[in-house]
């Protein structure tokens, strides 16, 4: 009888998948099977795996497996988003070169992934760091530069002081800098950026295409992009008959507005304020807002603010506001300026207050008279317009798109859509990223390196620690270059790319990987995409997700891809914590898998994470499996697997029908979990199975088909034991990972019927067919639910059920 120990098992494994191709991605034109494309987020080398990655490849691993056994090509891919701030940074603390912590690191991760039995197609392994894959990074840079879609423009930018370097404004989290935690600052630099922004639209339209993602994730992106509908209105400054255009989702309060407010960097505000004579305050105000982060001016003291002295016009009525400039609008949002309505929007109103400016209610709750008080709160909601010239009694905010319209008609406005979404900030003044592929002529300006010259090679020998310019401008001779239109010196952009420029495409390049003549060949972007399934963690949510969709939708504009979408199916796995906190090396409770496969086995491990509870919650690691020195009972449980399956194998006995019914019920519920990443349940379900072959074989049955039923769907959980069981115990010749899933016969797993006693004070009243399995409380609400039962109770109080599932319920009475 075979006796389960990983230690033996395992390494064997891993050699023979290896040395049989089993998991490579199968590019005959003959294979009639159809593809799967199974990817998993790449991971970041900053050490050997950790928990995360072990529960989220575990998941992954697991629908790539359960894909091939059902018939598909199977494409799983791995590989290492290997450039970017946190190597970096970690090289610089250990006094090494980043390109060596990388690629060290590479390597122990993957010897880790090989040792956990991962069905990874390691000949499509890439790495973004090496030059084969940031050339066509490169390239694709390019090719978004010749669109108009890549340009460099001096803006106000988040700037962390800590890891000198600009960020995007999606990595900077409340204001801090999402890598380090360092309060960001605000500097006005020349950068370069990708126009994320003519994709607004579409970015939130093809939201319909994302069949399967969790709802939280939509729901984050489309808050991020911020799309909101209004007009556009012209207001004029009266001395000095300037138009400003202010954008507002509301013009149906146009004619509460009380007063008018302008951005501090708004261009006519010093001269504006010269005119009004209020300079001299304008311009303290001005200096101590500038030095001030731009993500916590939106969170700015809303009351602050400074009186210009001058008058807007209102297109509407002809009524004269006063002017203010205020740090609460910004210059990014909207068009600098705004008109500002106290009665309905509460920054407003709390504006008033501190300035003693009148409040106009122009929206009343309906049925609601007006009050002759000043009201308390803005009332943002919806209502029916008053003292509003021609749209009085109108239904707001269904009068918004009449109003919109009305003003164009006028000529004093127009309706328009904005965009929270601002464009994607891809430069950085750091060293370890693919350098911009732009050459700077001082006669031709930016121009493109040609595409025959890429990749535009990463130096080694560079000064990379942080010091506020790029440490590439330092190097001595690397910039200097010569103009690709003229052939005059010239110099290099010495800013690298952000490493979510990197990451934005890597899951096109494993359609074709190693090809030396393209990014991708469109016929394999055609075969293998849109990914079947993507796993990965909710980090990713806005970043890398919305920044690979627009890249796909670029791909798809530039006609190399038929669709828009690359991943319609996602799912983010939980965290793995500890004690109820996260893991981090501050709090001392970082968990690594290494060291526990060790000693346990990769099945052991890949087990209790997937059986710990459903795959997108958290983990207690404490909780689970927090003695390193015992054993998790799913290690047993594989005993009793060995146990019963060695025993099966051996016994020629009748299999009994009471076995078979469970063997089938069980594949049909199992097949059902693993398609919605159910594997705690699923592994649940096979230990019920175990059990009930213990039974036969102890009662002398026999259990052979229970026994190769069930080593096939341990496979996708339990790879090695599945395969040791398969192959030495059950003596197939080929992969239990090759084989075919299991198939149910329906007439055996539909469900056993028994007839139910329904009693009411010991008499039997009534006979219901049950499930054999009916629960305790399926039987009692049947028996509830009989018309006998209820008439032989009559309306009596019901002291007492006794429920014996699933032959009897008894109703005890008062009477
Ligand atoms: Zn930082
Ligand atoms: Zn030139």
């Amino acid at each position: 009888m075979p006796r389960y120990d990983a230690s033996e098992i395992e390494p064997k494994w891993v050699e023979r998948w290896e040395s049989e191709g089993l998991y490579r991605a199968s590019e005959d034109p003959a294979d009639t099977r159809p593809k799967f494309y199974a990817l998993d987020m790449f991971p970041y080398p900053s050490g050997d795996l950790h928990m995360g990655h072990a529960e989220a490849f575990s998941g992954g691993d697991a629908v790539a497996r359960f894909q091939a056994m059902r018939g598909y090509n199977v494409l799983h891919p791995i590989g290492w988003d290997a450039f970017g701030l946190p190597a970096e940074n970690a090289a610089i603390k250990r006094g090494i070169h980043p390109k060596e912590w990388t690629y060290q690191n590479i390597e122990q991760q993957a010897r880790s992934f090989r040792r956990m039995g991962m069905s990874f197609d390691w000949t499509r392994r890439l790495h973004t760091c090496d030059p084969e894959y940031y050339r066509w990074t490169q390239w694709l840079f390019r090719k978004l530069f010749e669109l108009g879609l890549a340009y460099r423009k001096n803006s106000p930018v988040n700037w962390c002081p800590k890891d000198s370097t600009v960020l995007a404004n999606e990595q900077v989290i409340q204001g801090a800098c999402e890598r380090c935690g360092t309060v960001v600052e605000r500097r006005d630099l020349t950068q370069w950026f990708f126009k994320i922004t003519d994709y607004a639209q579409r970015l939130l339209d093809d939201m319909d295409d994302l069949v399967d993602w969790p709802e939280r994730v939509v729901t984050m992106q489309r808050n991020w992009i911020g799309r909101s509908e209004g007009a556009s209105v012209i207001f004029t400054i009266e001395e000095t008959g300037d138009e400003v255009e202010v954008f507002t989702t509301r013009p149906d309060t146009l004619w509460g507005v009380t007063f008018f407010v302008f951005a501090l960097e708004h261009p006519l505000v010093q001269k504006l304020a010269e005119i009004g004579g209020t300079w001299a305050e304008v311009e303290p105000l001005l200096e101590r807002v500038r030095a001030t982060p731009l993500t916590m001016r939106e969170e700015a003291d809303t009351k602050e603010g400074v009186a210009l002295g001058v008058n807007a016009v209102n297109p509407v009525n002809g009524e004269r506001i006063p002017c203010f400039v205020a740090p609460y609008v910004l210059m990014e949002y909207g068009t600098g300026a705004i008109m500002a309505v106290p009665a309905h929007d509460q920054r407003d109103l709390d504006f008033a207050r501190r300035h003693g400016l009148p409040v106009r209610v122009v929206i009343l709750p309906e049925g609601e008279a007006r009050s002759a008080d000043e009201p308390t709160e803005a009332w943002d909601h919806e209502g029916v317009m008053v003292d509003s010239g021609p749209f009085d009694g109108e239904r707001s905010p269904q009068s918004i798109a009449k109003v919109a319209a009305w003003l164009q008609e006028q000529g004093r406005g127009r309706a328009t859509v904005t965009f929270r979404l601002r464009d994607w900030l891809i430069s950085r003044q750091r060293y370890w990223g693919a350098p911009i592929p732009i050459v700077h002529c001082p006669e031709h300006g930016e121009v493109a390196v040609p595409e025959e010259q890429l990749p535009v090679l990463l130096p080694d020998d560079v000064d990379f620690r942080p010091g506020g310019d790029s440490p590439l401008a330092r190097h001595p001779t690397w910039k200097d270059t010569t103009c690709p239109t003229c052939g005059e010196a010239a110099t290099r952009d010495t800013d690298t790319m952000d490493t979510f420029v990197d990451s934005s495409w890597y899951y096109f390049r494993y359609c074709s990987p190693g090809n030396e003549r393209a990014a991708f060949d469109p016929a394999q972007l055609e075969r293998w995409m849109p990914v079947d399934q993507y796993t990965g963690g909710v980090e990713h949510a806005i970043l890398h997700l919305l920044y690979s969709r627009f890249f796909t939708k670029v791909l798809h504009d530039m006609g190399f891809v038929s669709f828009t979408e690359p991943f319609p199916r996602l799912m983010n796995q939980g965290q793995v914590i500890y004690g109820g906190a996260s893991m981090s090396k501050s709090k001392g409770n970082i968990v690594m898998p290494a060291p526990l496969v060790e000693r346990w086995g990769a099945d052991t491990v890949r087990l209790t994470i997937l059986f710990a509870g459903p795959f997108e919650d958290d983990i207690d690691w404490k909780l689970i499996a927090g003695d390193p020195d015992r054993r998790p009972g799913v290690t047993s449980w594989l005993g009793r697997v060995f146990a019963v399956v060695g025993e099966a194998a051996d016994r020629d006995a009748e299999e009994p029908g009471s076995l078979r019914r469970i063997t089938h019920r069980t594949i049909k519920a199992v097949t059902g979990d693993l398609e919605r990443f159910r594997f705690n349940t699923a592994i649940s379900k096979l230990q019920v199975l175990t059990n009930e072959m213990r039974a036969t074989l102890d009662a002398g049955g026999g259990a052979r088909e229970a026994a190769s039923a069930l080593v096939q769907m341990l496979a996708p959980l339990a790879p090695f034991a599945a395969e040791e069981l398969w192959r030495e115990a059950l003596g197939n010749p080929e992969s239990v990972h090759a084989s075919t899933w299991p198939a149910f016969d329906d007439a055996l797993a539909r469900q056993e019927r028994v007839t139910m006693v329904v009693q009411v004070d010991g008499k039997v009243r009534d006979r219901i067919e049950v499930e054999a399995d009916a629960s305790d409380q399926a039987c009692r609400e049947l028996a509830l639910a009989s018309d006998r039962a209820v008439r032989a109770i009559d309306g009596r109080e019901i002291r007492r059920v006794v429920v014996r599932p699933p032959k009897l319920v008894n109703f005890v009475t008062s009477g």
